[in-house]
């Protein structure tokens, strides 16, 4: 699962509620280098906005490749 989930938050009472929680414990890792790829990506020239990869965007891509795994 990643991001935001639902679970059922028995609070006690007859009616218990929904409690939004945030997953990040094992996806923080692949979000984090996830966003560095794209954060470089739109940003640098040699890229072309993701087009093409320079050879620090294949750096960024290969720590997400191995983050993801
Ligand atoms: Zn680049």
């Amino acid at each position: 699962m990643t991001g935001t989930g639902w679970e059922w938050s028995d609070s006690g009472s007859t009616s218990g509620r929904m409690q939004q929680v945030v997953r990040t414990s094992a996806d923080g890792p692949v979000q984090a280098a996830h966003a560095s790829f794209m954060e470089h990506a739109i940003s640098c020239s040699a890229c072309g906005y993701g087009a093409t990869r320079c050879p620090r965007a294949d750096e960024l891509a290969a720590a997400w490749r191995d983050a993801k795994q």
